[in-house]
């Protein structure tokens, strides 16, 4: 592809110059990729594939699995021993696994820096056959896995599971795969290319890349790390402690499918030891971080700390938290917002970056959104995810059911609050919080403009004739940008919303839920404090994680050192 031009000229016999050695630039041959989404299964009683779940989640729910870290291919294992429970019966273990030293950090960043060399020599064709194969071994022989060891660990039901650990996940690799691909396309212009051909090529980052994954999606872990090692980068990965069942069936799945030794490195950890390891070495050429805002501006501070010890300026993308609202006109189809709502709210207990979080609502539609939404809440079933009927499971941890509960208690002891539906937790099984939801007085009180990361959805209710005010109130409560949605029949006013929200949210929906976006449909992230906004899933992502070269090949050679003015 690359070369084409060039070597059909050379096939031709054209002589094209004094001493010509024709194109050295390698000809790519990838594999076809299409741009389509993964379906998403029913789960249906009586399908094949819930029968196939049900006989995983049995299987798994029963077994602790050893988790070793992997540094290139040796499976290392050290005192530092930890567990993986479930959150929704946390006296059940389900993973054994083991965290780092610091000398084993350093050794996975030796391994790594080697095997990025030999990595990036793969032509990249082979490399998306690998990526490809993975995907084909995600959608069929271990789906199920992914999908029980997601609902398992990390308390998703069924559909979220789906969505993620499978769909997303499959996306991710074949979709960015298809984006790379295309991105070999381009080349730069070549104005006579008998006599110089211009090309450019993506190499892999000199150095190692770290990815740091959240717990709040499998798919994520699966992204943050092998998208960079599709592009020729060698990979630390330090999975989320609360996610480590589901993102190592994602790393034995890619060693399956070719991944060579040492390009991705399997690496739990604690999270400082991790971050205060990888960001003192020279070699750290990039950090691929989704998480909380805290964790990502403390990686930062430490990388402008070390900057003169670095080789090269490491790249930093950092998708962070968000505190999304849904805004709604008096125009509005009460009945799309208060569905969309409490799907965006208290679908995987709020636990989505994306989950909706506050709301406005005017006046004139309050009584009837009220009405909706508590009907529909009261009969939200929260429970163990095995349990089909559920609505949504536990929250991840015993750090996360603290932080949540103590907004509910902040509403329960504050005069600008009423929890109007909800506001019980119990964690004496699992980690549960009923979906709640507060009505404030004051639209910048603490829970409307922190996140929480929890089922908790606030609202302030405005008078009509206050719509302009209170839209200023969007941009102006919080530092976040991350996701938003306007609810209007109106679109005039849809399309003025569309211009003064501009800068409030990196994914921005109309009539339809802030959560729910789609590797390849709606590319994601956010700004400000949301993060570096370089678009997972869009056709840019995969690009961020490589060191394109541009090369000049000269096929006339150069007599002359003077110009023809000069020959008066
Ligand atoms: P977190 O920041 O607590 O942890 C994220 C990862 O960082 C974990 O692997 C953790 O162990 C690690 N870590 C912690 N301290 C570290 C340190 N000092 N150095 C290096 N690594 C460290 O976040 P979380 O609770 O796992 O995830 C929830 C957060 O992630 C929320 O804020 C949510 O909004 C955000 N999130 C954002 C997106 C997005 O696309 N914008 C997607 C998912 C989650």
């Amino acid at each position: 592809m690359l070369n084409l031009c060039r070597q059909t000229l050379l096939a031709s016999g054209q002589k094209v110059g004094a001493r010509c050695i024709g194109s050295v630039v390698p000809k790519l041959n990838p594999p076809e990729i299409l741009l389509e989404n993964e379906p998403v299964l029913s789960y249906k009683k009586g399908s094949k594939e819930r029968a196939e779940l049900e006989k995983v989640l049995d299987k798994m729910a029963c077994e602790c699995e050893e988790i070793p870290l992997v540094i290139g291919d040796e499976e290392i294992k050290t005192k530092c021993v930890r567990y993986q429970v479930m959150p929704h019966n946390h006296k059940v273990k389900i993973a054994k696994y083991h965290w780092a030293t610091p000398d084993l950090v350093k050794k996975a960043i030796d391994v790594a820096v080697k095997a990025q060399r030999d990595w990036d020599k793969v032509p990249i064709d082979k490399r998306l056959q690998i990526w490809l194969k993975a995907a084909d071994l995600m959608a069929n022989k271990y789906r199920q896995y992914l999908n029980a060891a997601t609902m398992l660990g990390q308390s998703k039901t069924v559909i979220q599971a789906e969505i993620d650990s499978a769909a997303e996940l499959i996306d991710f690799f074949k979709i960015h795969g298809y984006f790379a691909k295309e991105s070999l396309k381009y080349q730069p212009i070549s104005t006579d290319p008998k006599e110089t051909l211009n090309s450019s090529r993506y190499r892999g980052m000199d150095g190692f890349v770290a990815a740091v994954s959240p717990f709040n999606f499998t798919a994520i872990g699966g992204n943050l790390s092998y998208t960079p090692a599709l592009m020729g980068n060698a990979v630390l990965w330090k999975p989320s402690d609360t996610a480590l069942l589901s993102n190592w069936w994602i790393f034995k799945i890619c060693k399956e499918a070719g991944v060579p030794p040492g390009v991705v490195n399997f690496v739990p950890c604690e999270g400082p030891v991790f971050g205060d390891t990888i960001t003192s070495s020279p070699y750290l050429a990039g950090i691929n971080f989704t998480g909380s805002v805290p964790t990502f501006n403390r990686l930062w501070a430490q990388v402008g700390q070390n900057l003169s010890k670095y080789k090269n300026y490491p790249k930093l993308i950092g998708e962070c938290g968000g505190k999304n609202y849904h805004f709604v006109h008096p125009s509005a189809d009460v009945e799309s917002v208060v569905t969309g709502t409490i799907r965006s709210s208290f679908e995987f207990n709020g636990q989505k970056c994306s989950a909706c979080s506050r709301m406005y609502v005017p006046q004139s539609l309050w009584p009837k959104i009220k009405e909706g939404l508590l009907e529909i809440r009261n009969k939200l079933k929260v429970g163990d995810i095995r349990d089909f009927t559920i609505f949504t499971g536990a929250v991840i941890d015993d750090i996360a059911f603290k932080r949540i509960s103590g907004y509910i208690e902040h509403a329960c002891s504050s005069p600008n609050l009423e929890i109007i539906g909800g506001g019980q937790y119990d964690n004496s099984k699992g980690y549960f919080i009923q979906p709640t939801i507060v009505v404030t007085k004051d639209p910048k009180d603490k829970i409307m403009t922190e996140e929480i990361f929890g089922p908790i959805l606030t609202i302030y209710v405005y008078p009509d004739s206050e719509l302009d005010k209170t839209m200023k109130l969007v941009e102006t409560s919080t530092p976040f940008a991350l996701t938003g949605a306007i609810f209007t029949q109106d679109e005039d006013w849809a399309r003025k919303a569309l211009e003064e929200l501009k800068y409030t949210a990196g994914n921005f929906y109309i009539n339809d839920k802030s959560t729910g976006s789609v590797v390849g449909q709606q590319p994601f992230g956010g700004s400000r404090m949301s993060g570096t906004n370089d678009k997972a899933g869009g056709p840019h992502y995969a690009l961020r994680w490589t060191s394109p070269q541009s090369i000049k090949e000269t096929f006339v050679p150069l007599r002359e050192y003077d110009y023809e003015y000069m020959r008066c």
